[in-house]
Protein backbone atom coordinates (compact mmCIF):
# COMPACT_ATOMS: atom_id res chain seq x y z
CA UNK A 1 0.00 0.00 0.00
CA UNK A 2 0.72 3.87 -0.78
CA UNK A 3 1.28 5.93 2.07
CA UNK A 4 0.42 9.19 0.00
CA UNK A 5 -3.14 10.64 0.45
CA UNK A 6 -5.58 9.85 -1.53
CA UNK A 7 -6.92 12.55 -4.43
CA UNK A 8 -9.79 14.64 -2.51
CA UNK A 9 -13.49 13.12 -3.33
CA UNK A 10 -14.58 16.33 -3.40
CA UNK A 11 -12.34 17.55 -6.00
CA UNK A 12 -10.97 14.98 -8.32
CA UNK A 13 -14.14 12.21 -7.65
CA UNK A 14 -13.06 10.25 -10.93
CA UNK A 15 -9.14 10.24 -10.04
CA UNK A 16 -10.68 9.60 -6.12
CA UNK A 17 -12.37 6.32 -7.53
CA UNK A 18 -9.71 5.16 -9.86
CA UNK A 19 -7.12 5.26 -7.09
CA UNK A 20 -9.30 3.58 -4.49
CA UNK A 21 -9.47 1.09 -6.84
CA UNK A 22 -6.24 0.51 -7.27
CA UNK A 23 -4.91 1.27 -4.08
CA UNK A 24 -7.39 -0.62 -1.88
CA UNK A 25 -6.32 -4.00 -4.18
CA UNK A 26 -9.74 -4.65 -5.71
CA UNK A 27 -8.78 -4.21 -9.52
CA UNK A 28 -5.62 -3.92 -11.59
CA UNK A 29 -4.74 -2.51 -15.20
CA UNK A 30 -4.57 -5.55 -17.26
CA UNK A 31 -1.71 -5.68 -20.53
CA UNK A 32 -5.00 -5.57 -22.63
CA UNK A 33 -6.78 -1.83 -22.82
CA UNK A 34 -9.73 -1.75 -21.64
CA UNK A 35 -9.66 -5.07 -19.44
CA UNK A 36 -9.24 -5.44 -16.16
CA UNK A 37 -8.20 -7.80 -13.47
CA UNK A 38 -9.99 -8.74 -10.16
CA UNK A 39 -8.01 -9.36 -7.40
CA UNK A 40 -8.57 -11.40 -4.27
CA UNK A 41 -10.20 -8.77 -2.38
CA UNK A 42 -12.25 -7.67 -5.05
CA UNK A 43 -12.69 -11.27 -5.82
CA UNK A 44 -14.22 -12.06 -2.69
CA UNK A 45 -16.57 -9.08 -2.65
CA UNK A 46 -17.69 -10.07 -5.92
CA UNK A 47 -18.76 -13.69 -3.80
CA UNK A 48 -20.43 -11.99 -1.25
CA UNK A 49 -22.85 -10.19 -3.36
CA UNK A 50 -23.14 -13.77 -5.68
CA UNK A 51 -23.89 -15.64 -2.97
CA UNK A 52 -26.52 -12.78 -1.93
CA UNK A 53 -28.19 -12.89 -5.15
CA UNK A 54 -27.76 -16.55 -5.81
CA UNK A 55 -29.82 -17.02 -2.53
CA UNK A 56 -32.39 -15.20 -3.69
CA UNK A 57 -32.44 -16.54 -7.50
CA UNK A 58 -32.96 -19.94 -5.91
CA UNK A 59 -35.65 -18.52 -3.41
CA UNK A 60 -37.46 -17.92 -6.09
CA UNK A 61 -37.23 -21.28 -7.83
CA UNK A 62 -34.45 -20.79 -10.76
CA UNK A 63 -31.31 -23.19 -11.24
CA UNK A 64 -28.28 -22.80 -12.92
CA UNK A 65 -26.25 -23.78 -15.53
CA UNK A 66 -23.53 -22.63 -18.21
CA UNK A 67 -23.85 -21.99 -21.55
CA UNK A 68 -20.50 -21.66 -23.95
CA UNK A 69 -18.50 -18.39 -24.62
CA UNK A 70 -18.39 -18.45 -28.06
CA UNK A 71 -21.71 -18.07 -30.40
CA UNK A 72 -21.98 -18.89 -34.24
CA UNK A 73 -22.37 -15.08 -35.86
CA UNK A 74 -25.85 -15.88 -37.61
CA UNK A 75 -27.25 -16.57 -34.09
CA UNK A 76 -27.05 -12.80 -33.79
CA UNK A 77 -28.43 -12.18 -36.82
CA UNK A 78 -31.41 -13.99 -36.54
CA UNK A 79 -32.89 -11.28 -34.12
CA UNK A 80 -32.66 -7.64 -35.83
CA UNK A 81 -32.60 -5.60 -32.79
CA UNK A 82 -30.38 -7.44 -30.90
CA UNK A 83 -27.89 -7.45 -33.62
CA UNK A 84 -28.08 -3.97 -34.60
CA UNK A 85 -27.34 -3.30 -30.77
CA UNK A 86 -24.47 -5.13 -30.45
CA UNK A 87 -23.37 -5.16 -33.43
CA UNK A 88 -20.18 -2.18 -32.77
CA UNK A 89 -19.08 -4.02 -29.69
CA UNK A 90 -18.85 -7.52 -30.78
CA UNK A 91 -15.40 -9.40 -30.75
CA UNK A 92 -14.85 -12.02 -33.22
CA UNK A 93 -13.15 -14.98 -33.21
CA UNK A 94 -12.59 -16.13 -37.12
CA UNK A 95 -9.03 -18.58 -36.86
CA UNK A 96 -9.21 -21.57 -34.78
CA UNK A 97 -6.38 -24.11 -34.56
CA UNK A 98 -4.63 -22.40 -37.38
CA UNK A 99 -7.67 -22.74 -39.39
CA UNK A 100 -10.00 -19.95 -40.97
CA UNK A 101 -13.34 -21.00 -39.55
CA UNK A 102 -16.44 -21.23 -41.56
CA UNK A 103 -18.35 -19.40 -39.57
CA UNK A 104 -16.95 -16.56 -37.55
CA UNK A 105 -17.73 -17.52 -34.37
CA UNK A 106 -18.60 -14.32 -31.96
CA UNK A 107 -17.50 -14.12 -27.70
CA UNK A 108 -21.04 -13.96 -26.38
CA UNK A 109 -21.67 -10.38 -25.53
CA UNK A 110 -24.86 -11.93 -23.74
CA UNK A 111 -26.70 -14.68 -24.00
CA UNK A 112 -30.30 -14.71 -25.37
CA UNK A 113 -29.61 -16.24 -28.81
CA UNK A 114 -27.53 -19.19 -27.61
CA UNK A 115 -29.82 -19.82 -24.89
CA UNK A 116 -32.74 -19.30 -27.18
CA UNK A 117 -31.61 -21.78 -29.52
CA UNK A 118 -31.07 -24.51 -26.38
CA UNK A 119 -34.59 -23.60 -25.60
CA UNK A 120 -35.83 -24.50 -28.98
CA UNK A 121 -34.78 -27.87 -28.50
CA UNK A 122 -35.28 -28.45 -24.83
CA UNK A 123 -39.04 -26.74 -24.47
CA UNK A 124 -41.92 -29.17 -26.64
CA UNK A 125 -44.96 -28.85 -24.43
CA UNK A 126 -46.82 -26.38 -21.80
CA UNK A 127 -45.85 -28.76 -18.95
CA UNK A 128 -41.99 -27.61 -19.45
CA UNK A 129 -43.01 -23.86 -18.65
CA UNK A 130 -41.52 -22.38 -17.19
CA UNK A 131 -38.01 -22.84 -17.76
CA UNK A 132 -35.65 -20.79 -15.33
CA UNK A 133 -32.19 -20.35 -15.80
CA UNK A 134 -29.67 -18.29 -14.17
CA UNK A 135 -25.87 -18.61 -15.69
CA UNK A 136 -23.05 -17.21 -13.48
CA UNK A 137 -19.95 -15.99 -16.30
CA UNK A 138 -18.24 -13.22 -18.18
CA UNK A 139 -18.76 -11.40 -21.42
CA UNK A 140 -17.51 -9.43 -23.66
CA UNK A 141 -18.32 -6.14 -25.09
CA UNK A 142 -15.27 -3.99 -26.97
CA UNK A 143 -16.32 -0.64 -25.22
CA UNK A 144 -13.96 2.23 -26.78
CA UNK A 145 -13.43 4.24 -23.35
CA UNK A 146 -13.32 2.16 -20.33
CA UNK A 147 -13.65 2.39 -16.77
CA UNK A 148 -12.57 -0.29 -13.91
CA UNK A 149 -15.44 -1.81 -13.34
CA UNK A 150 -17.56 0.58 -14.64
CA UNK A 151 -17.19 -0.29 -18.44
CA UNK A 152 -14.67 -2.90 -19.09
CA UNK A 153 -14.24 -5.44 -22.39
CA UNK A 154 -14.89 -8.32 -20.44
CA UNK A 155 -16.99 -8.11 -17.32
CA UNK A 156 -18.64 -10.75 -14.78
CA UNK A 157 -22.10 -11.32 -14.45
CA UNK A 158 -25.04 -13.24 -13.57
CA UNK A 159 -27.93 -13.57 -16.64
CA UNK A 160 -31.10 -15.12 -15.95
CA UNK A 161 -33.05 -15.77 -19.07
CA UNK A 162 -36.33 -17.18 -18.56
CA UNK A 163 -39.43 -19.10 -20.80
CA UNK A 164 -43.07 -18.80 -19.73
CA UNK A 165 -46.56 -20.11 -21.25
CA UNK A 166 -48.11 -16.54 -20.97
CA UNK A 167 -47.69 -12.87 -21.78
CA UNK A 168 -48.36 -12.06 -17.79
CA UNK A 169 -46.39 -14.60 -16.56
CA UNK A 170 -43.52 -13.67 -18.26
CA UNK A 171 -44.27 -9.83 -17.04
CA UNK A 172 -44.78 -11.14 -13.84
CA UNK A 173 -41.02 -12.90 -13.96
CA UNK A 174 -39.55 -9.16 -15.20
CA UNK A 175 -41.01 -7.22 -12.34
CA UNK A 176 -40.51 -10.01 -9.75
CA UNK A 177 -36.62 -10.27 -10.70
CA UNK A 178 -36.62 -6.36 -10.70
CA UNK A 179 -37.37 -6.57 -7.28
CA UNK A 180 -34.75 -8.99 -6.01
CA UNK A 181 -32.25 -6.53 -7.37
CA UNK A 182 -33.61 -3.92 -5.58
CA UNK A 183 -34.03 -5.76 -2.46
CA UNK A 184 -30.64 -6.61 -2.67
CA UNK A 185 -29.41 -3.35 -3.31
CA UNK A 186 -30.76 -1.74 0.20
CA UNK A 187 -30.53 -5.07 2.33
CA UNK A 188 -27.04 -6.16 1.28
CA UNK A 189 -24.87 -3.29 -0.56
CA UNK A 190 -27.19 -0.33 1.28
CA UNK A 191 -27.76 1.37 -2.25
CA UNK A 192 -31.12 3.15 -2.28
CA UNK A 193 -31.63 2.12 -6.34
CA UNK A 194 -34.72 3.26 -7.26
CA UNK A 195 -36.61 0.95 -9.66
CA UNK A 196 -38.27 1.78 -13.39
CA UNK A 197 -38.76 1.41 -16.62
CA UNK A 198 -36.04 2.05 -19.56
CA UNK A 199 -37.49 4.57 -21.94
CA UNK A 200 -38.09 3.46 -25.64
CA UNK A 201 -34.67 4.71 -26.57
CA UNK A 202 -32.74 3.43 -23.36
CA UNK A 203 -33.92 0.02 -23.80
CA UNK A 204 -32.00 -3.50 -24.39
CA UNK A 205 -31.68 -4.29 -28.06
CA UNK A 206 -34.23 -6.82 -28.72
CA UNK A 207 -36.75 -6.17 -25.49
CA UNK A 208 -39.89 -5.55 -26.01
CA UNK A 209 -39.59 -3.37 -22.37
CA UNK A 210 -36.58 -2.81 -19.94
CA UNK A 211 -36.66 -2.32 -16.04
CA UNK A 212 -33.45 -1.05 -14.60
CA UNK A 213 -32.20 -0.29 -10.62
CA UNK A 214 -30.67 3.28 -10.85
CA UNK A 215 -28.36 4.54 -8.38
CA UNK A 216 -26.77 7.96 -7.36
CA UNK A 217 -23.22 8.01 -7.23
CA UNK A 218 -21.34 10.43 -4.34
CA UNK A 219 -21.04 12.81 -7.66
CA UNK A 220 -24.78 12.75 -8.38
CA UNK A 221 -24.45 10.76 -11.93
CA UNK A 222 -26.57 8.33 -12.11
CA UNK A 223 -25.44 4.54 -12.78
CA UNK A 224 -27.98 1.56 -13.93
CA UNK A 225 -27.18 -1.09 -11.69
CA UNK A 226 -29.28 -4.32 -12.60
CA UNK A 227 -31.75 -4.42 -14.95
CA UNK A 228 -34.76 -7.25 -16.27
CA UNK A 229 -36.07 -7.45 -19.59
CA UNK A 230 -39.82 -8.04 -21.12
CA UNK A 231 -38.46 -9.81 -24.43
CA UNK A 232 -42.10 -10.53 -25.41
CA UNK A 233 -41.65 -13.34 -28.38
CA UNK A 234 -39.21 -11.86 -30.22
CA UNK A 235 -35.91 -13.71 -29.51
CA UNK A 236 -38.67 -16.82 -29.49
CA UNK A 237 -40.31 -15.96 -32.83
CA UNK A 238 -36.45 -15.56 -33.80
CA UNK A 239 -35.41 -19.38 -32.51
CA UNK A 240 -38.67 -20.92 -33.32
CA UNK A 241 -39.22 -21.41 -29.00
CA UNK A 242 -42.48 -23.14 -29.37
CA UNK A 243 -45.18 -25.56 -27.30
CA UNK A 244 -48.04 -27.27 -27.37
CA UNK A 245 -50.73 -25.89 -25.32
CA UNK A 246 -53.56 -28.21 -23.44
CA UNK A 247 -55.55 -27.88 -26.38
CA UNK A 248 -52.65 -29.34 -28.61
CA UNK A 249 -52.15 -25.78 -30.48
CA UNK A 250 -48.31 -24.77 -31.02
CA UNK A 251 -47.42 -21.33 -29.30
CA UNK A 252 -44.53 -19.45 -29.20
CA UNK A 253 -43.24 -18.98 -25.53
CA UNK A 254 -42.74 -15.58 -24.23
CA UNK A 255 -39.31 -14.57 -22.48
CA UNK A 256 -37.47 -12.92 -20.29
CA UNK A 257 -33.99 -11.47 -19.21
CA UNK A 258 -32.32 -10.00 -16.37
CA UNK A 259 -28.73 -9.05 -15.43
CA UNK A 260 -26.72 -7.75 -12.61
CA UNK A 261 -22.59 -7.28 -13.60
CA UNK A 262 -19.16 -6.37 -11.04
CA UNK A 263 -20.01 -3.11 -12.29
CA UNK A 264 -22.32 -2.78 -9.27
CA UNK A 265 -18.52 -3.07 -7.41
CA UNK A 266 -18.27 0.40 -8.90
CA UNK A 267 -21.95 1.35 -6.99
CA UNK A 268 -20.66 0.21 -4.06
CA UNK A 269 -17.62 2.56 -4.19
CA UNK A 270 -18.73 5.34 -5.49
CA UNK A 271 -22.18 4.98 -2.79
CA UNK A 272 -20.27 4.79 0.15
CA UNK A 273 -16.76 5.93 -0.24
CA UNK A 274 -15.30 8.67 1.50
CA UNK A 275 -11.52 10.61 1.52
CA UNK A 276 -9.83 7.90 3.09
CA UNK A 277 -11.04 4.84 0.82
CA UNK A 278 -13.93 2.40 0.79
CA UNK A 279 -16.63 2.24 2.91
CA UNK A 280 -18.05 -0.80 2.23
CA UNK A 281 -21.33 -2.76 3.29
CA UNK A 282 -20.88 -4.72 6.39
CA UNK A 283 -23.38 -7.73 4.69
CA UNK A 284 -20.92 -7.88 1.59
CA UNK A 285 -17.50 -6.73 3.59
CA UNK A 286 -15.03 -9.44 2.96
CA UNK A 287 -13.74 -9.04 6.37
CA UNK A 288 -16.25 -7.47 8.55
CA UNK A 289 -14.17 -7.22 11.53
CA UNK A 290 -9.90 -6.43 12.18
CA UNK A 291 -8.02 -6.86 15.10
CA UNK A 292 -5.29 -4.48 15.31
CA UNK A 293 -2.99 -5.71 18.38
CA UNK A 294 -0.86 -2.71 19.59
CA UNK A 295 2.59 -3.23 21.57
CA UNK A 296 5.48 -1.89 22.45
CA UNK A 297 7.48 -4.63 24.08
CA UNK A 298 8.11 -8.35 24.09
CA UNK A 299 6.02 -9.02 27.03
CA UNK A 300 3.36 -7.04 25.94
CA UNK A 301 2.99 -8.45 22.66
CA UNK A 302 1.94 -11.96 23.80
CA UNK A 303 -0.37 -10.62 26.12
CA UNK A 304 -1.96 -8.78 23.42
CA UNK A 305 -1.50 -11.49 20.91
CA UNK A 306 -3.28 -13.94 23.27
CA UNK A 307 -6.10 -11.79 23.64
CA UNK A 308 -6.37 -11.20 19.57
CA UNK A 309 -6.24 -14.72 18.98
CA UNK A 310 -8.53 -15.77 21.03
CA UNK A 311 -11.18 -13.08 20.26
CA UNK A 312 -10.83 -13.94 16.64
CA UNK A 313 -11.50 -17.68 17.20
CA UNK A 314 -14.86 -16.69 19.35
CA UNK A 315 -16.17 -13.97 16.46
CA UNK A 316 -15.16 -16.03 13.74
CA UNK A 317 -18.13 -18.44 14.05
CA UNK A 318 -20.53 -15.77 13.48
CA UNK A 319 -18.34 -12.96 11.07
CA UNK A 320 -15.82 -12.37 9.15
CA UNK A 321 -13.06 -11.76 11.07
CA UNK A 322 -8.84 -11.17 9.97
CA UNK A 323 -6.07 -9.90 12.51
CA UNK A 324 -3.78 -7.61 11.39
CA UNK A 325 -0.13 -9.50 13.05
CA UNK A 326 2.06 -7.67 10.79
CA UNK A 327 5.20 -6.59 12.72
CA UNK A 328 6.97 -4.58 9.70
CA UNK A 329 4.39 -1.74 10.07
CA UNK A 330 3.20 0.47 12.45
CA UNK A 331 -0.87 0.15 14.20
CA UNK A 332 -1.05 3.75 12.89
CA UNK A 333 -0.28 2.16 9.32
CA UNK A 334 -2.27 -0.56 9.70
CA UNK A 335 -5.81 1.69 11.03
CA UNK A 336 -5.22 3.80 7.28
CA UNK A 337 -4.79 0.58 5.57
CA UNK A 338 -8.24 -0.89 6.39
CA UNK A 339 -9.47 2.64 6.53
CA UNK A 340 -8.36 2.81 2.94
CA UNK A 341 -10.12 -0.91 1.91
CA UNK A 342 -13.76 0.14 4.10
CA UNK A 343 -13.78 -2.57 6.67
CA UNK A 344 -16.86 -1.66 8.57
CA UNK A 345 -15.26 -2.40 12.54
CA UNK A 346 -11.79 -1.88 13.71
CA UNK A 347 -11.16 -3.78 17.21
CA UNK A 348 -7.92 -2.07 19.03
CA UNK A 349 -6.15 -4.44 21.67
CA UNK A 350 -3.66 -2.87 23.60
CA UNK A 351 -2.13 -3.44 27.49
CA UNK A 352 -4.79 -1.11 28.51
CA UNK A 353 -7.26 -2.58 27.02
CA UNK A 354 -5.95 -6.21 28.51
CA UNK A 355 -5.60 -5.32 31.72
CA UNK A 356 -9.38 -3.83 32.08
CA UNK A 357 -10.54 -6.90 30.00
CA UNK A 358 -12.32 -4.15 27.59
CA UNK A 359 -12.33 -3.69 23.43
CA UNK A 360 -11.54 -0.42 21.75
CA UNK A 361 -14.54 -0.28 18.45
CA UNK A 362 -14.01 1.77 15.86
CA UNK A 363 -16.57 2.15 12.93
CA UNK A 364 -15.23 3.11 9.61
CA UNK A 365 -18.73 4.69 8.66
CA UNK A 366 -18.21 7.61 11.59
CA UNK A 367 -14.68 8.85 11.49
CA UNK A 368 -12.72 9.53 14.40
CA UNK A 369 -13.75 9.55 18.41
CA UNK A 370 -17.20 9.83 17.53
CA UNK A 371 -17.28 6.47 15.87
CA UNK A 372 -15.49 4.93 18.84
CA UNK A 373 -16.98 3.13 21.87
CA UNK A 374 -15.50 0.72 24.54
CA UNK A 375 -17.43 -2.72 24.55
CA UNK A 376 -17.55 -5.23 27.71
CA UNK A 377 -16.68 -8.49 26.66
CA UNK A 378 -20.17 -10.09 27.69
CA UNK A 379 -21.97 -10.98 24.97
CA UNK A 380 -19.83 -10.29 22.20
CA UNK A 381 -21.48 -12.05 19.28
CA UNK A 382 -24.72 -10.51 19.87
CA UNK A 383 -23.00 -6.97 20.48
CA UNK A 384 -21.09 -6.89 17.10
CA UNK A 385 -23.69 -8.03 15.31
CA UNK A 386 -26.03 -5.09 16.45
CA UNK A 387 -22.92 -2.84 15.16
CA UNK A 388 -22.93 -4.18 12.22
CA UNK A 389 -25.86 -3.90 11.35
CA UNK A 390 -26.20 -0.49 12.72
CA UNK A 391 -23.50 0.71 9.91
CA UNK A 392 -25.62 -0.70 7.60
CA UNK A 393 -29.05 1.25 8.39
CA UNK A 394 -26.94 4.13 8.78
CA UNK A 395 -24.77 3.75 5.38
CA UNK A 396 -27.81 3.09 3.89
CA UNK A 397 -29.57 6.14 5.87
CA UNK A 398 -27.13 8.35 4.63
CA UNK A 399 -27.07 7.37 1.08
CA UNK A 400 -30.90 8.07 1.24
CA UNK A 401 -30.40 11.28 2.50
CA UNK A 402 -27.56 12.43 0.02
CA UNK A 403 -29.79 10.85 -3.34
CA UNK A 404 -33.40 13.12 -1.97
CA UNK A 405 -31.18 16.03 -1.96
CA UNK A 406 -29.97 15.95 -5.17
CA UNK A 407 -33.23 15.15 -6.71
CA UNK A 408 -35.17 18.19 -8.04
CA UNK A 409 -38.39 19.29 -9.34
CA UNK A 410 -37.36 22.07 -11.64
CA UNK A 411 -39.96 24.33 -12.95
CA UNK A 412 -39.14 24.77 -15.94
CA UNK A 413 -36.94 23.33 -19.09
CA UNK A 414 -34.32 26.16 -17.94
CA UNK A 415 -34.12 24.78 -14.43
CA UNK A 416 -33.74 21.71 -15.47
CA UNK A 417 -30.75 22.12 -17.75
CA UNK A 418 -29.05 23.54 -14.63
CA UNK A 419 -30.22 21.29 -11.82
CA UNK A 420 -28.81 18.33 -14.00
CA UNK A 421 -25.30 19.77 -13.64
CA UNK A 422 -25.46 18.55 -9.55
CA UNK A 423 -28.36 16.13 -9.18
CA UNK A 424 -31.24 14.92 -10.96
CA UNK A 425 -34.18 16.56 -12.07
CA UNK A 426 -37.51 14.12 -11.79
CA UNK A 427 -40.09 16.05 -14.84
CA UNK A 428 -43.03 15.73 -16.20
CA UNK A 429 -42.27 13.54 -19.63
CA UNK A 430 -44.87 13.48 -22.99
CA UNK A 431 -42.60 10.21 -23.59
CA UNK A 432 -41.57 11.50 -27.11
CA UNK A 433 -37.74 10.42 -27.95
CA UNK A 434 -37.67 14.29 -29.56
CA UNK A 435 -37.91 15.75 -25.92
CA UNK A 436 -35.60 13.25 -24.71
CA UNK A 437 -32.79 13.77 -27.72
CA UNK A 438 -33.17 17.53 -26.82
CA UNK A 439 -32.37 17.15 -22.81
CA UNK A 440 -29.49 14.55 -24.10
CA UNK A 441 -27.96 17.35 -26.68
CA UNK A 442 -28.54 20.40 -24.69
CA UNK A 443 -26.88 18.46 -20.65
CA UNK A 444 -25.80 15.60 -21.64
CA UNK A 445 -28.49 14.25 -19.32
CA UNK A 446 -30.45 10.96 -20.72
CA UNK A 447 -33.97 9.20 -18.98
CA UNK A 448 -32.49 6.99 -16.37
CA UNK A 449 -36.22 5.56 -15.29
CA UNK A 450 -39.47 6.18 -15.23
CA UNK A 451 -40.06 4.81 -11.88
CA UNK A 452 -42.97 2.22 -10.94
CA UNK A 453 -44.08 4.53 -8.17
CA UNK A 454 -45.96 7.38 -9.76
CA UNK A 455 -47.43 10.82 -8.52
CA UNK A 456 -50.91 10.66 -9.01
CA UNK A 457 -52.49 12.96 -11.86
CA UNK A 458 -50.89 14.43 -14.87
CA UNK A 459 -48.79 17.44 -15.77
CA UNK A 460 -46.79 19.54 -18.74
CA UNK A 461 -43.73 17.76 -20.06
CA UNK A 462 -40.57 19.77 -19.11
CA UNK A 463 -39.31 20.20 -22.38
CA UNK A 464 -42.37 20.72 -25.13
CA UNK A 465 -45.30 21.52 -22.41
CA UNK A 466 -47.35 18.87 -23.86
CA UNK A 467 -50.01 16.73 -21.86
CA UNK A 468 -47.52 13.99 -19.72
CA UNK A 469 -49.01 11.35 -18.03
CA UNK A 470 -45.69 10.26 -16.33
CA UNK A 471 -42.98 11.52 -14.71
CA UNK A 472 -39.01 10.84 -15.19
CA UNK A 473 -35.91 11.31 -14.05
CA UNK A 474 -33.04 13.12 -16.11
CA UNK A 475 -29.59 13.06 -15.16
CA UNK A 476 -25.97 12.26 -16.49
CA UNK A 477 -25.03 8.83 -16.20
CA UNK A 478 -21.96 6.56 -16.07
ZN1 LIG B 1 -42.34 16.56 -24.70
Amino acid sequence: MSTEKLPARSENFSEWYNQVVLRAELADYAPVRGCMVIRPYGWALWENIQQALDRRFKETGHVNAAFPLFIPMSFLEKEKEHVEGFSPELAVVTVGGGETLEEPLVVRPTSETIIGYMYSKWIRSYRDLPVLINQWGNVVRWEMRTRLFLRTLEFYWQEGHTAHATEEEALEETLRMLNVYTDFAYNEAAVPVIPGRKSETEKFAGAVQSYTIEAMMGDTRALQAGTSHFLGQNFARAFDIQYLDRNNQLQYCWTTSWGLSTRFIGAIIMTHGDDQGLILPPRLAPIQIVIVPIYRSDSEQSQVMAVATQLHKQLSTRFRVKVDDRSEVTPGFKFNDWELRGVPLRIEIGPKDVEKGVLTVARRDIPGKAGKSVLHPDNLEAQFGQLLDDIHHSMLKRATQFRDEHIFDPKDYEELREVVQHGWAFSWWCGSAECEAKVKEDTKATTRCIPLEQPAGEGRCIVCGQRATQKVYFARAY
